[in-house]
């Protein structure tokens, strides 16, 4: 079954032109430029009436979303899933946080197993044990611990090859070995919850980590003495940086900053949780307690922020209006780099023939209208999505 959508505003990180896209089953079969390529026939033609077209998006950190987490299990990950699809995140890495590892082992187990069967699940990133603890965040101390190899060999085990991503802290005893180790296995390592220096950075990323955590936050800022592990990132063609936009986490003349000191090398990622399309109120992060006031998540009783309540098309919405990113570089940051981080950038995140066909509609305010993942029309009401 093939749809045109025809008179679009295709907008992807090469830049934006006027035309159609023909998708024929999970695939784009064919773009055409508006005057140029006359549309094919198809069986379903939509008027897209000049709205934007960008692919899917792809998010590399997520927790959960819609009061769903990704540490409960297939039901809320499938229900958190739905939330996030339609706001636009067609691949979504699972995030887990620290727990006792028989509980990680079972929610890798389960990310295993859906990987398999849903196209929309990329894989796991695990988000500790191996953290270091003055910069936790929303971690429980208990559950954090330094790298040693009977650990590492039970969750690769457990991951049964769909672990995508690790966050390391690479100042650990243990940690470049570590780091070595899951770059071997094809785990993509970031770097995060660290404290490490610039040249700790530096040999994390000789020893093949080429991503940071949510760059900022839960690490050393930037000193003009002590530049630390951002700097060094900056500094690092290999190395990507995740990047929280929802105008809390890092401000908007930071977010300017790190795409200039960056270009291509941004992800933006939600680190969303349970809270991200809900509403305010009292949730749990792993072990932890939440609370959720004007949208912005703290761990109970303190000033620690707890992951976001972001989704995706706010964090195009948020660089693009409040952080003034270039559109295409914004909407790069969400689709082609973040494919590359996952060395699938020559199947996700373009508008191009043969690419899936994972695409968002939006309108003039960034509002998404519809979403198609892997070649499926997606209602953008959650409750109606039924993907699997
Ligand atoms: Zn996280």
């Amino acid at each position: 079954m093939s749809t045109l959508l025809r008179n679009a505003s295709l907008l992807d990180a090469d830049g934006r032109r006027e035309g159609w896209v023909l998708i024929d089953g999970d695939r784009i079969a064919a773009i055409g430029l508006a005057g140029v390529d006359a549309p094919p026939p198809a069986a379903t033609v939509l008027d897209l009436h000049g709205r934007t077209v960008t692919p899917g998006f792809i998010d590399l950190h997520g927790h959960g979303g819609g009061g769903a987490a990704f540490d409960n299990g297939a039901e809320e990950i499938a229900a958190a899933l739905a939330v996030h699809r339609a706001h636009g995140t067609t691949r979504s890495v699972i995030s887990l946080v620290a727990n006792p590892l028989d509980d990680v082992e079972a929610s890798l187990s389960t990310v295993a197993e859906l990987a398999a069967s849903d196209p929309t699940v990329v894989g796991a990133h695990l988000e500790g044990p191996f953290l270091a603890i003055g910069r936790r965040g929303a971690h429980a101390p208990e559950f954090l611990h330094e790298p040693d190899a009977e650990t590492i060999g039970r969750l690769l085990a457990a991951g049964a090859g769909r672990i995508s991503q690790i966050t390391i802290a690479p100042e650990l005893p243990g940690a470049l070995e570590a780091v070595r180790r899951f770059a071997a296995a094809g785990v993509v390592v970031a770097i995060g919850h660290t404290e490490a220096d610039e040249h700790v950075a530096r040999a994390a990323f000789d020893a093949g980590a080429t991503l940071v955590t949510h760059v900022f936050n839960t690490m050393p800022g930037i000193h003009h003495r002590d530049p630390g592990p951002i700097a060094a990132a900056f500094d690092d063609e290999r190395v990507t940086l995740e990047l929280v936009v929802d105008g809390v986490h890092v401000h908007p003349s930071v977010v300017q900053m790190v795409f200039r000191a960056a270009p291509h090398r941004v992800a933006l990622v939600t680190d969303a949780m349970a809270a991200a399309g809900g509403a305010d109120g009292h949730y749990r992060l792993g072990s932890l307690n939440v609370d959720v006031r004007g949208g912005i998540a703290h761990l109970a009783g303190t000033s620690t922020i707890a992951g976001s309540t972001l989704t995706q098309d706010a964090a195009l919405r948020t660089a693009v209006v409040v952080a003034a990113v270039d559109e295409a570089a914004a909407v790069e940051a969400l689709t082609r780099t973040p494919a590359r981080v996952l060395g699938r950038d020559s199947e996700w995140g373009s508008l191009a023939a043969g690419y899936a066909a994972d695409l968002v509609v939006l309108d003039a305010d960034w509002r998404v209208e519809r979403v198609w993942a892997a070649g499926r029309a997606l209602p953008v009401d959650p409750a109606e999505q039924t993907f699997r």
